[in-house]
């Protein structure tokens, strides 16, 4: 296993990068790793995530509470968000959260990322639901994410950014990459006149390459994330939903049966 230190300056370098890449300004975004249980890393509060060293990253425990931090640093006030993830999905490693710019708009305008546009993202990423709009720092982030863990490894945050989770670090900074240059690509292709859709058996034939890839994480490929009305592209019967309609044509089936008996036992055959 990886040692702390370098997972401390792993975290400086995903930093680094987010800040590079335009996807924060100033002191916004966080980023999180799981050690176990009980024992994960965060980034301070109150400084730029471009500009960090190893002594800068805080440990707290599964409630967020700190377990060591150097003068003058805080945990992330986001650290709520980052801790309701590792609870409802004991598969993430790490969290990663920024406000790029094009993934924020769509954040801000309310729409969500969901039009199946290039291989690689509805492979990646299937699509990208909004959350509803939280007050930072408060529970309200957190418990309108939380219906959303189950079917997805990223969202938008209503008017405010993206969050985005895997197995380690670098998977969940891949993650934002992803879902930043899904947004620049769909904004751009929206400018030129609207993107050309793939249809239900383009996107049948990705979610079956994902699935053999056998990529980790939750995706529409694997799961009917339209199943409690969480918002997602139209997958047509590309997803497991697709799976779950058979057992409704065997139902038509029977009813036709027993209502055939019916009619034959009333005389009316
Ligand atoms: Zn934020």
């Amino acid at each position: 296993m990886v040692n702390e230190f370098e997972i401390k300056k792993m975290i400086c370098e995903v930093g680094k990068r987010i800040y590079n890449r335009n996807m924060v300004a100033a002191n916004d975004g966080n980023i999180s790793v799981k050690l176990n249980d009980n024992e994960y890393l965060c980034t301070p509060t109150g400084v730029s995530k471009g500009f960090m060293t190893p002594e800068y990253i805080c440990k707290v425990d599964a409630k967020g509470n700190v377990i060591q931090a150097n003068p003058g640093f805080r945990p992330s006030s986001e650290i709520k968000m980052h801790m309701r993830v590792y609870e409802k999905r004991p598969d993430v490693g790490a969290v990663v959260h920024a406000h790029p710019t094009f993934a924020t708009s769509f954040a801000i305008a309310g729409i969500p990322l969901s039009q199946p546009i290039m291989p690689e993202a509805v492979i990646a990423l299937g699509c990208v639901p909004i959350a509803e709009y939280g007050t930072p720092s408060t529970v309200e982030i957190p418990d309108n994410l939380e219906k959303y863990l189950p079917y997805y490894d990223a969202v938008l945050l209503e008017n405010h950014g993206a969050l985005t989770w895997s197995t380690d670090l670098m998977a969940a900074y891949m993650k934002m990459e992803s879902v930043e240059f899904y947004a620049e690509l769909l904004y751009k292709s929206k400018m030129l006149g609207g993107p050309k859709e793939f249809d239900k058996e383009q996107i049948a034939k990705l979610y079956e390459i994902r699935r053999k890839m056998g990529l980790p994480g939750k995706h529409p490929a694997n799961l009917c994330q339209n199943k409690d009305g969480v918002n997602c592209h139209n997958c047509g019967a590309s997803c497991s939903c697709g799976a779950a309609e058979e057992p409704k044509a065997a139902d038509a089936e029977l009813v036709a049966s027993i209502t055939k008996q019916v009619m034959a036992q009333l005389g009316l055959k």
